[in-house]
């Protein structure tokens, strides 16, 4: 799942990226509103984490705007404590939650994982399908109640798939989830963690579609 990070206050931003990068997030990092409505224009990410108080451009305006643009990817909101007014301010111009500053690690990271659920369409916690289950929370995977060790990478590719059976990835898309800006991608590293991960699951649960991608199918 991939994730952009705004906050312009450094030691919070470094302490935020830490956190989101051991639950294996890619994260790409901006400080400013002008760089955030740049990067949320030309990248498509699973969840924004969005600070009001932003240098150059308001927080509030980036959201009008990127709602605006009709574009629907979650939005989490982050407020100082006594904000009431902001966190209002930030559900009616188009966000679907709020945190509060100073942030609970644990709280912020189950908050992004309701918004990412919803997001895909489900309430439920934990993605199963085919026999296959993977659990967001605590990063357990299994296969017919068998436990399974998945790479961080593999869980990366895997985790849309599976959040959407029948829809297919491209490889950019996959590519995508897999790393923040300052990564280096290999030409051939969706098709290894691909690889990867039909040794252990089976090489029924992912199917490749011609000149497409790849796809869970629904049935
Ligand atoms: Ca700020």
């Amino acid at each position: 799942m991939r994730l952009l990070l705004v906050e312009d206050d450094l030691m919070i931003g470094e302490a935020v990226l830490d956190a989101l990068r051991v639950e294996h997030y890619a994260v790409d990092w901006v400080r400013d509103g002008v760089m955030a409505d740049t990067a949320l224009r030309s990248e498509s990410y699973d969840l924004v984490l969005l600070d009001l108080g932003l240098p150059k451009r308001d927080g509030l305006d980036v959201l009008r705007a990127l709602r605006a643009r009709h574009q629907t990817m979650p939005v989490l909101v982050a407020t100082a404590r006594d904000a009431v007014g902001d966190r209002i301010a930030g559900l009616d111009a188009g966000a679907d939650d709020y945190v509060v500053k100073p942030y609970d690690t644990d709280e912020l990271l189950a908050r992004i994982r309701a918004l990412i659920r919803r997001s895909a369409g489900r309430a439920e916690p934990v993605f199963s399908h085919k026999g296959v289950a993977l659990n967001p929370a605590t990063r357990e995977a299994s296969v017919n109640g068998a436990p399974v060790s998945l790479s961080a990478r593999e869980w990366a590719v895997l985790e849309p798939l599976l959040a959407r059976p029948g829809v297919v990835f491209s490889r950019a898309q996959l590519e995508e989830k897999l790393y923040g800006w300052k990564d280096d991608i290999s030409s051939n590293a969706v098709e290894v963690y691909v690889h990867g991960l039909r040794k252990k699951l089976g090489s029924e649960l992912i199917q490749t579609v011609r000149g497409l991608g790849y796809v869970v199918p629904r049935l």
